[in-house]
């Protein structure tokens, strides 16, 4: 069962969406060749706690960390190691809080130093395909628009490969609910957006073949083929006037430009007409 949000509500998630980003962007203030995942979670969970929320994933079926930390081959669901970072990694970093009985939920991911420009495209594209997504959602569409017109940018026209095993998803009280949001499907199929759906739209997208494994961890999802994925992240409202972007990746493009060691992903400037 979907459950719309009202007004209210939406403002609750919004309200986290911009915690999530804040801490995103202090994740981005942090990454450095050097740095340890490890301690950018200690962070990013006194930052949350300071601000007087929860972190949304920690304890979340179990799940051990504040941020996922997803490197390189990892596509999401990484754990923040002690092992340093490495210029020319690309690291996705997924963030969720808890306040005031509602979530927010937003992942970027960001590229240290000299990542290689094959690697950047795959960056850039999956960040426009994010919009591409958004765009859709819209009263009178549907669920699979958002979808085929993700699918449809990042596997038809750019040749990449769309994740199949995880998606998109309604939230709210609970980080997820109905409905699944995927990266691939039809036009014109499934649920129809109505006013007050708000859901989290995330491609995850890979340089080479779709196919994905889960790490003995029971967490870290990784291309079986070891080449780089891109994640990036928005939670959204559908309203009478068009998709409402909760979540503000503006926080962390800032970071990123003031961090030397953080190459900008210099992404095409999309607006929602
Ligand atoms: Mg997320
Ligand atoms: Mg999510």
């Amino acid at each position: 069962m979907i459950i719309y949000k009202t007004n209210e509500e939406i403002e609750k998630i919004r309200a986290n969406c911009h915690l999530v980003c804040k801490t995103l962007a202090l994740v981005g203030s942090m990454l450095k060749p050097g740095a340890v995942g490890s301690k950018i979670d200690k962070a990013a969970e006194e930052f949350i706690r300071d601000h007087g929320a929860e972190p949304g994933f920690k304890g979340y079926r179990d799940f051990p960390w504040t941020l996922c930390v997803s490197r390189n081959e990892c596509v999401v669901h990484g754990f923040p190691t002690d092992k340093p970072f490495e210029n020319g990694d690309i690291v996705s970093v997924d963030c969720g809080v808890y306040d005031k009985g509602y979530y927010g939920d937003a992942a970027y991911t960001f590229a240290i130093g000299d990542v290689s420009e094959e690697t950047m495209q795959l960056l850039r594209i999956t960040h426009e395909s994010l919009y591409r997504g958004i765009d859709m959602a819209r009263v009178g569409k549907r669920l699979g628009d958002v979808s085929f017109a993700i699918q449809d940018f990042t596997q038809r026209v750019n040749k990449y490969s769309v994740v199949r095993e995880l998606v998109g998803h309604g939230l709210g009280r609970n980080l997820h609910e109905e409905p699944e949001v995927p990266n691939f499907g039809k036009r014109g199929r499934g649920v129809k957006f109505i006013e007050g759906l708000v859901i989290a739209i995330e491609p995850m997208i890979n340089l080479g073949r779709k196919e994905v494994k889960t790490l003995q961890d029971g967490w870290s999802v990784v291309t079986k083929d070891g080449r780089p994925s891109a994640h990036y992240e928005h939670t959204i409202a559908v309203t009478k006037n068009g998709p409402d972007i909760l979540s503000d990746h503006s926080y962390i493009e800032k970071a990123i430009v003031k961090n030397e060691h953080l190459t900008e992903i210099k992404a095409v400037e999309y607006s929602l007409s």
